[in-house]
């Protein structure tokens, strides 16, 4: 049996799937990456736009950056590979978990149900000195920097930016789901950002079988039972479809 045939079977039969996306699957739908050329790390600097530190110089300019990425994402749309992954929980239920770490949301616009955002939500924000949580207003409404409804206080973006710890529990759960599965898939990330790149390996090392869909080799490549060198919609396509 070919390499492909082997894995539409697996996923066929499994019956715990974990799934981990990156920005590579939300390319299709027009939303840059970071590390791609043409990304957004090539024109925007790290240091100023996705660390605390950055957000304390200038929290207007970030927030400027983050309310024009927030526009860009609310006039996207899900693609094919979000709505097959969405077909595919429908299929197994509970034993399917997608792990993202996206900030876009495009995956439940698309109808997942059980998702966890490793690092936050764009469509969000929270207050700097209370903690409070909201969601933002549509773009033509939003203004920058937004005040805490609570304490009056300025409030962030609520995604997690470089030196800053994973939401509480969202790892830990995100860990469970991989260490169970019989099998993972791993889309559309470079896998060099940790703790997110380690997911792939530990449902490895603990018997999954390990499937990688990504247009360029990553770190997971050589542990992958099968890794297909193709963009995140024809990946799914051969082995969903
Ligand atoms: P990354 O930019 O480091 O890597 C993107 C990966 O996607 C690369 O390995 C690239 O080869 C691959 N890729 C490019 N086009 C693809 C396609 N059509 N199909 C499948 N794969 C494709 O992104 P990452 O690994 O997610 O990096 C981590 C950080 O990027 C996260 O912190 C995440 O929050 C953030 N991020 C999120 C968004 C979003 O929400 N859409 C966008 C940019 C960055
Ligand atoms: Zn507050």
């Amino acid at each position: 049996m070919d390499k492909l045939a082997e894995a539409r079977r697996r996923i066929e039969e499994a019956s715990r799937i974990a799934v981990l996306t990156g920005a590579g699957i939300s390319a299709p739908s027009g939303i840059p990456t970071f590390r791609d050329p043409g990304g957004l790390w090539e024109n925007f600097n790290i240091e100023d736009y996705a660390t605390p530190e950055g957000f304390a110089r200038n929290p207007e300019e970030v927030w400027r950056w983050y309310a024009w990425r927030y526009k860009k994402i609310r006039e996207a749309e899900p693609n094919e590979a979000h709505r097959l992954l969405a077909e595919l929980e429908k299929k197994k239920g509970d034993g399917f978990l997608l792990v993202t770490q996206n900030i876009d949301g495009l995956h439940q616009r698309a109808g997942s149900k059980r998702v966890i955002e490793l690092h936050g939500s764009i469509h969000r924000a929270r207050c700097t000195a209370c903690g409070y949580r909201s969601e933002l207003p549509p773009p033509e409404e939003l203004e920058i920097p937004p005040r805490c409804p609570k304490c009056g206080a300025m409030m962030r973006p609520d995604v997690v930016w470089f030196g800053e710890p994973l939401p509480p529990g969202a790892f830990e759960a995100a860990l469970a789901g991989f260490r169970s599965a019989d099998l993972a898939m791993v889309i559309g990330t470079s896998a060099l950002v940790e703790p997110a790149a380690s997911l792939g390996r530990y449902a490895k090392h603990a018997g999954a079988y390990l499937i990688e869909i990504n247009p360029e080799e990553t770190p997971l490549t050589p542990i992958a039972d099968l890794s297909l060198r193709a963009g995140a919609v024809e990946g799914l396509r051969a082995l969903l479809g």
